[in-house]
């Protein structure tokens, strides 16, 4: 029924740990992913079914299939945890895709490992359902992600704050691998750990590195590279990871750990949800640093393979991580010109995006519906989005300002289009996923999360006037939304 390989488990035996996922008490099928499975090689027929119930909640591991839990260490929120590790996901193994990618298969949920230290090994059902939405959702929105491939519900209990009904996701990436990985070598001193980790990521990830001249090196700058531009697709749809930590960094440059992360709708650059954020160190505003900060971790992991000379290697190092913040500057420019509607590059773009921004903060406007309505503007009404702003002679210049500067470039007649393209009507919003988790976990009704599901599968798509509701934002009445880890 399910046939994988583990090129992971080849690696020395220090890299994991041999488990065997818990066994659940009734496995329910509630989300099966049937375009991910096609794309996996998988037969989704087969799968979406309790014997597919049984394999993606740990039941049933299937013949031939040697499950591992990978070791890991990181800096959370600033701070060196040398041992962290897989301690509620369960790699099963790895399939070619259709694409002849390796992708891995991991079990998020399974049941304790050797790396759980005191935690259950558990998820529960709202934690999984809402990694399911917001990952594939991620996906929908062109942004590199890990993917869900199931969702199941166990039958048993998890016990957090309350008791709730547990879940186990099945979750889907190019790798799993992360910027904690390399820590874990080399906070041991584990040079050739090191060097067999980087081998084994240039070969499966960055393929065309493999033969350069200074390969550990130009594997730090692909990784930098990945995740500017990484970063800069979240600002750009005004998505918060909130967890931001080196173990939640990873090395293929997919958005992975959808703990406490969510997207903005009023426009603060100070935005954090997490209730464990407390001095706001993974607010919106500090993604682009963040990364850069996990780069240089990386980057010091690396010193010993990138030159004998560990001069000369600190500064080679250091040159890619000051890169960095050049490439993600002009990813994140480059993306907010398209959602503008520019075609061209002018020298004060810069300034004309910064003084919108400056707008919307001001007035807290939506980040969402700013960027959609200003198509409209381009098809002749300004009042969609002149009327998200309580200043509206402001908003009326920066619209005079933008004018003069569309008028100077070549004219397209399809510029409204393009910007529907880039700028979604339908993200997650954070009541909207509430809504859905909150009958799925109280009412066992997952009608809601399939309607959410549906119409975040295709965010640039108008559907209408009776799906509205999908495309605003939550009513300002103060309220503070806070997410939590809730694992
Ligand atoms: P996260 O905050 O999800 O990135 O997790 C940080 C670390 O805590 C990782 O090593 C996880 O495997 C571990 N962890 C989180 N939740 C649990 C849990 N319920 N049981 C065991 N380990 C956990
Ligand atoms: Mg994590």
């Amino acid at each position: 029924m399910l046939s994988l390989s583990n090129t992971y488990s080849g690696l020395p035996g220090r890299f994991f740990a041999h488990v065997r996922p818990t066994g659940v008490a009734q496995p329910r099928m509630l989300k099966f992913n049937h375009p991910l499975a096609a794309e996996l090689g998988l037969d989704p027929g087969e799968l979406d079914s309790p014997g597919g119930a049984a394999i993606f909640s740990g039941n049933n591991v299937p013949e031939g299939i040697t499950p591992i839990a990978m070791a890991y260490a990181g800096h959370q929120f600033g701070g060196f945890v040398p041992q962290l590790g897989d301690g509620r996901a369960i790699l099963l193994g790895e399939v070619i895709d259709r694409n002849g990618i390796r992708r891995d298969i991991q079990l998020k949920g399974a049941g304790r490992t050797p790396y759980s230290r005191g935690g259950d090994g558990r998820a529960a059902l709202g934690p999984v359902l809402r990694e399911y939405l917001i990952s594939e959702a991620m996906h929908a929105l062109g942004i590199p992600t890990t993917r869900a491939l199931a969702a199941v519900a166990t039958g048993d209990e998890v016990y957090r704050e309350t008791v709730l009904p547990g879940a186990v996701l099945t979750r889907v990436a190019a790798s799993h691998v992360r910027v904690g990985t390399f820590q874990f070598f080399a906070a041991r001193g584990d040079v050739e750990g090191l060097k067999t980790l980087a081998d084994y990521v240039i070969d499966r990830l960055y393929p065309e590195l493999k033969g350069a001249e200074a390969p550990y090196l130009e594997l730090l700058r692909s990784v930098a590279r990945r995740q500017a531009s990484l970063v800069a697709q979240w600002m750009h749809v005004g998505f918060i990871h909130g967890v931001m930590n080196t173990d939640n960094s990873s090395i293929s440059g997919e958005t992975i750990d959808f703990g406490p992360c969510a997207f903005m709708d009023y426009y603060s650059p100070t935005t954090v949800f997490s209730s464990i954020d407390q001095n706001g160190r993974y607010q919106y505003q500090n993604q682009p640093g963040i990364a850069q900060w996990n780069l240089a971790r990386l980057a010091e992991t690396l010193l010993p393979i990138i030159d004998e000379n560990t001069e000369a290697a600190v500064e080679q190092a250091n040159q890619v991580v000051v890169d960095y913040a050049v490439a993600f500057q002009a990813a994140w420019l480059a993306g907010m010109r398209r959602k503008i509607g520019l075609n061209a590059s002018e020298e004060e773009d810069g300034a004309m995006i910064q003084s919108l921004l400056d707008l919307m903060q001001r007035d807290q406007v939506d980040w969402t519906s700013a960027f959609r309505r200003l198509g409209d503007s381009v098809r002749g009404d300004d009042t969609p989005f002149w009327s998200l702003f309580e200043d509206g002679a402001a908003a009326d210049r920066w619209l005079t300002s933008w004018r003069a500067r569309l008028a100077g470039e070549a004219a397209v007649d399809n510029r409204a289009q393009m910007m529907d393209r880039v700028n979604p009507i339908y993200i997650p919003r954070n009541h909207l996923v509430e809504e859905a988790l909150a009958a799925a976990i109280h009412d066992d009704d997952l009608a809601p999360f399939a309607r959410l599901h549906d119409m975040l599968a295709a965010p640039y798509q108008d559907r209408g006037p009776t799906k509205s509701r999908y495309g605003e934002p939550a009513p300002r009445d103060g309220r503070v939304y806070r997410t939590f880890c809730g694992t």
